[in-house]
């Protein structure tokens, strides 16, 4: 197949490029505006790879789309591109609208007017993956799982444009007939993640010999997949989804956020072994909690198991311990991800203002 892959350069979109190319033998055009969180690194093994097209474009860039979408005649679109940081998105909202609400739109008007010149057959064949993010559907008390019918419950400007993405994505299907496929997935880990993140940054912190912060008490629960596991996913519901349907991707590993560092500081203990007060988990500093933080995610992964035969091949401690050897063996790459931008808190609000809100 020929596929467009918008965001290719950012963690999930690279290792799902590489898995589209390097495993599966299709042919990608990565279409990524290359922001702080993108970078070609990340897709450097597809250097010299005939397969493999980049187009350094924004997704809000109508024109610019509707030529990417003429040159490379894509069979599919899975659109990743996306401003995905939670905590960025409390200190600036805007970008977060311009880009996941706005560019989501943008995708869907080009590859609608895109699919109107291709003939019935190809139009019939060809798809639209919307990848977006359990977050939507808000907070869950101790039990429960999300399902595909969850009622949108967003707390956070990110998961709030993801939402409006989500409903323009499955709009665009019920009107226009566009045939869109969206999933919701928990949270990724795994190689290439931008540097960010809880995980890298646990590590870093940690190598460095500083704090490790964890938001309020570490109570908070997330769901923890694979990247691999969930491109792998990515392509059973492009190829083998049911236009209009939502499908949830999880990876049946819950664990507080604290249970999560202390994982990764045994983890270093063992791969490093150099804490410099003798055991990593001794650096973790409890911190100001993120605002509208939400409780606990889960996911019931039953319809993408059932319906399209997704199995996950990782478990969280054989994906954990992959994650932080890479990280160890790419310590440059995350410099260099990381140059200009730096790892301090984001998404503080000062205390007076939240008061004065309350
Ligand atoms: P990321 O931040 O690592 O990468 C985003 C990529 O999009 C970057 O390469 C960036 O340059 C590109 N981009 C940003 N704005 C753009 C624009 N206007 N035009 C073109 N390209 C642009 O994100 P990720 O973690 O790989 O997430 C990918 C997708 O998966 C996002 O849609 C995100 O909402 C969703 N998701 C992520 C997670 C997770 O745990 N990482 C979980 C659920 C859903």
């Amino acid at each position: 197949m020929r596929i467009l892959v918008t965001g290719g350069a950012g963690f999930i979109g690279s290792a799902l490029v590489r898995h589209l190319v390097r495993d599966l033998g299709h042919s990608v055009v990565t279409v990524d505006k290359l922001t702080y969180a993108g970078t070609l690194e990340s897709l450097a093994v597809l250097d010299g790879d005939a397969r493999h097209a980049f187009e350094k474009v924004d997704v809000c860039d109508a024109d610019a789309l509707a030529d990417v979408f003429r040159r490379h005649q894509p069979e599919a679109v899975m659109h990743l591109a996306a401003e995905s940081h939670v905590d960025r998105s409390i200190d600036g909202p805007a970008a977060f609208l311009q880009t996941n609400v706005i560019g989501t739109y943008t995708v869907l008007e080009a590859a609608r007017a895109y699919r109107e010149t291709l003939p019935p057959e190809a139009a019939n064949a060809f798809r639209v993956l919307h990848v977006s993010t359990d977050e939507v559907y808000g907070s869950l008390g101790d039990t429960g799982l999300f399902t595909e019918t969850t009622a949108y419950d967003p707390s956070s400007p990110y998961s709030a444009s993801k939402a409006a993405s989500d409903h323009f994505a499955r709009a665009w299907h019920r009107t226009f007939g566009l045939p869109v496929v969206v999933t919701n997935c928990s949270n990724n880990y795994g190689p290439y993640q931008y540097p960010e993140k809880l995980i890298p940054v646990v590590i870093a912190k940690a190598l460095r010999g500083e704090p490790i912060p964890v938001y309020g008490t570490g109570d908070n629960v997330r769901d923890w997949l694979y990247v691999d596991d969930h491109v792998r996913a990515l392509v059973l519901a492009m190829t083998h989804g049911t236009p209009g349907e939502t499908y949830n991707v999880g990876g049946n590993a819950e664990r507080t956020n604290l249970e999560l560092v202390h994982a990764l500081c045994t983890l270093l203990d063992d791969l490093v072994g150099e804490a410099p007060s003798g055991a990593y988990a001794d650096q973790i500093t409890f911190v100001a909690d993120r605002p509208g933080h939400d409780h606990r995610y889960a996911i019931d992964a039953t319809k993408i198991e059932t319906e399209l035969g997704w199995t996950r091949q990782e478990t969280f401690e054989s994906g954990l311990r992959k994650t932080v050897v890479w990280t160890l063996e790419n310590q440059e790459w995350s410099a260099r991800a990381l140059d200009g931008v730096g790892l301090d808190r984001r998404g503080v609000i000062a205390s007076s203002t939240v008061e004065a809100d309350a």
